[in-house]
């Protein structure tokens, strides 16, 4: 195995005639070196390229063996995040398939169907996580920068699917200073080459139109919150400076593709490279117990299978019921209820009858086997309580002297609110999306590896 590189081309500006040019040079150096490509398309663009009579490049994207879909209309006021910022989770779902699908349906006639979405800028929302299936696109291609998931360079699984937030290898920003960061462009990937373990991935991003232009599309048309009353292109660089930087960019596909350590794929040839998600096998008690006293609640790899928090709580509801070791965990989900400011765990030491907890037990194993979810409560006795309270009563009473507590450990693969690009400068100013944040922070309990076929 190598290091993977991915190449992400989000194709975006359907305001800057001239930004046809900057995807025609790219297309050109791409394949000249016979280098794959994923190519995230918006809806208005794909359109603005027919309008302009392009299509002789939508034949070439559709000839590509990635194809993405990068929302309707990207910085359009207001953007998916100030769309869905203060709407109740399911109906944020909703009003994501609603708003996007004309969008998708436009880049499914004009190229081809998206396999995968890119959020617009800093409009990473956990609703996609839900919506995408729907839209039949399973994957979530987002990056390091816009991600509220941490930076990885694994792919990783949350709900059904698959998502990828890898480091980025490109000087920010990139086309737009090229040709004059072109060494500096070079030596980011030749590091990559050398630091990444075998199998690790990471991206280079190229905005095709900043080759064309000195200022971004949509800065100059949609930022602070605000819309211009006449959209107008981007300012164009000279007509010098737009061919030095198309050389520039054939130049850096020349070099990048041939450091030797790295495989260079398009994301359906990674994701064809992964096990399909699947369910893992029931693990044994004291095998559970262990993992989560090292490793607390969260994403792990066990005996060569792969965990989420919510199949670590399944996994020791089934197992107190009694049920046989080594049969596959029904698929869960992460729970609809479930508030991570309530997080905090009862006082510990707390014993309960192991009737108590018996009842808990099938409470989960009855709503996964009705909902495929995780509930965020059980109610013992005559009180609800948490479900990581649940498993830390659990697993006290087989192991009392070792498992006090039950760090949940899945949280810490969500980003800080200060980690995330709510500064975006298409975004109103102090736009503080919090609940998207916390959805996240439920979805999170899904989280978990995905791994290579062997
Ligand atoms: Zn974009």
């Amino acid at each position: 195995m190598s290091v993977y590189g991915l190449i992400r081309f989000d194709i975006e500006d359907f305001i800057t005639p001239e930004s046809d040019e900057g995807l025609a040079a790219v297309l050109a150096a791409m394949e000249a070196f016979d280098m794959p490509g994923s190519y995230g398309l918006v809806g208005k663009k794909v359109q603005s390229l027919k309008s302009h009579h392009r299509e002789d490049l939508l034949a070439k994207l559709g000839k590509q063996p990635s194809i993405g879909f990068h929302s309707l209309s990207h910085s359009e006021h207001p953007t998916l995040s100030e769309d869905l910022a203060d709407r109740p989770y399911e109906e944020g779902v909703e009003r994501f398939i609603a708003r996007e699908k004309p969008g998708v349906q436009w880049v499914t006639e004009l190229v081809g169907p998206p396999a995968y979405f890119t959020q617009p800028g800093g409009n990473w929302v956990p609703q996609a996580c839900d919506a995408l299936p729907q839209l039949q696109m399973p994957i979530f291609f987002s990056d390091a920068w816009n991600s509220y998931l941490v930076t990885s360079p694994q792919p990783m699984w949350i709900e059904d699917i698959l998502h990828l937030s890898p480091p980025v290898a490109t000087p920010k920003p990139f086309a737009m200073n090229l040709p004059d960061n072109l060494e500096d462009a070079v030596a980011m990937i030749h590091r990559e080459a050398q630091m990444r373990r075998s199998g690790d991935i990471f991206m280079v991003m190229v905005h095709p139109t900043e080759l064309m232009t000195t200022k971004f599309w949509d800065a100059v048309n949609f930022s602070f919150g605000a819309t211009n009353s006449t959209l107008r292109p981007a300012p164009l660089r000279s007509r010098t400076d737009r061919d030095q930087a198309a050389r520039a960019f054939y130049a850096y596909i020349k070099e990048i593709h041939q450091i030797s350590g790295i495989e260079w794929l398009d994301v359906n040839s990674l994701a064809n490279r992964l096990v399909p998600l699947g369910a893992p096998r029931l693990l044994d008690l004291t095998t559970l117990r262990t993992s989560v006293a090292s490793h607390g609640l969260g994403p792990v790899v066990i005996a060569d299978e792969s965990y989420s928090a919510a199949d670590l709580v399944v996994a020791t509801a089934l197992s107190m019921t009694g049920a046989p070791l080594g049969t596959r965990l029904p698929r869960v989900r992460a729970p609809r209820d479930w508030r991570s400011e309530e997080n905090r765990q009862s006082a510990d030491g707390e014993r309960m009858p192991i009737d108590t907890v018996l009842s808990g037990a099938r409470q989960i194993v009855n709503h996964v086997e009705k909902t495929h979810r995780l509930p965020g409560t059980v109610i013992l006795g005559t009180s609800a309580v948490t479900i990581q309270d649940w498993m830390r009563t659990a697993l006290a009473q087989f192991a009392p002297h070792t498992t006090s507590t039950v760090p949940l450990t899945f949280l810490n693969f969500v980003k800080e609110p200060n980690a995330l690009h709510w500064d975006w400068p298409i975004f109103p100013p102090d736009f503080r999306p919090v609940g998207l944040w916390e959805d996240t922070r439920r979805l999170a309990w899904s989280l978990k590896y995905s791994q290579y076929r062997t």
